[in-house]
């Protein structure tokens, strides 16, 4: 593996997961699957359609290992089926699982949510954003035979209101919610389910929301640390959750934005004296 900014150690070494949400290098799945390496993780990766495997595969053989690439379209059960059948029929058994998928239409990230939110692109987003999730974790806590953790990503538009957020804030609210209900069934089984809350990052799917250039810079100018949320930093809670460090946390959304989500006015001008 080529040397990343990413800790190396022994913190994963023995656990296998799948990575779902790799896009290109800038995914945060992306971030997160270079930190697991880093740390020993026996890594599987699914993707959506050919045109994303082409572009997914040199990113997973950088990492060293073999690559081990499943096609899963998290709308469609039959491939969901099979990418599970598959890392069932390669491993016997998995430890973790990454979560991170969204998708809202265009028209539906701009503008007024009342107004512009239609029960197709209500039904597409919750579908994808957040079922998703309930699907697939379903799916991998059978083959969590000795326990295991899984994390999804969501983001603060499910708690406040966020310009051009709209019906996605709608759709991580219902992941997080998600998120303790799977923690509750699965803590018995000794399955941890956690959400881990990011600030903006520049990706694609951040790219698809109107005004996203000045929510990364809110989210910078309005954070206590007045800085970016630092992909080392979602990655590396992300390997704490994943890892035998997160014993006993569970049902937890985190968030790793820099300090944002805490902030409820930013600066005050000394204008009343
Ligand atoms: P990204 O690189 O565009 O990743 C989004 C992934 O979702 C892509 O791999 C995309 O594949 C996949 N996806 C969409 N529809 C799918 C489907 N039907 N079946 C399977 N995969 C599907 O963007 P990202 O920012 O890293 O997003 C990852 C997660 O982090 C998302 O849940 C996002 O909401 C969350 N998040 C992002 C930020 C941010 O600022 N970027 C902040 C907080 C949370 P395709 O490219 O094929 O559609």
């Amino acid at each position: 593996m080529t040397d990343t900014i990413f800790p190396k150690g022994d913190l994963m070494k023995g656990k296998r997961g799948l990575i779902m949400g790799v896009a290109n290098k800038n995914s945060i799945a992306w971030g997160i699957a270079q930190q697991l390496a880093a740390q020993g993780a026996e890594l599987a990766f699914s993707y959506q359609g050919e045109a994303l495997e082409k572009r997914v595969r040199p990113l997973v053989e950088s990492l060293g290992q073999e690559p081990f690439m499943l096609s899963a379209d998290v709308t469609d059960d039959a491939s969901m089926d099979a990418c599970f059948a598959a890392i069932e029929k390669k491993w016997g058994r998995m430890d973790f699982l990454v979560h991170a998928i969204a998708f809202a239409g265009k028209d539906e990230l701009v503008g007024s949510f009342t107004e512009n939110t239609t029960r197709e692109g209500w039904r597409r987003a919750l579908e994808i954003s957040a079922f998703s999730f309930v699907d697939a974790g379903k799916r991998a806590s059978r083959l969590m035979t000795d326990g295991g953790s899984m994390v999804t990503l969501t983001y603060l538009g499910s708690e406040r209101v966020v310009p051009s957020y709209n019906v996605m804030g709608v759709a991580k609210a219902a992941l997080e919610a998600s998120t303790r209900y799977m923690a509750r069934d699965l803590g018995p089984s000794g399955i941890r389910v956690n959400a881990l809350s990011a600030g903006p990052m520049r990706t694609l799917a951040m790219a698809g929301i109107s005004g996203g250039k000045s929510l990364m810079r809110t989210g910078r100018e309005w954070s206590m640390m007045k800085e970016d949320t630092r992909m080392e930093g979602v990655a590396g809670a992300a390997l704490y959750l994943l890892s035998d460090l997160g014993h006993s946390c569970t049902g937890e959304t985190l968030h790793v934005d820099a300090g944002f989500h805490a902030v409820a006015v930013p600066s005050m001008d000394d204008d009343d004296e």
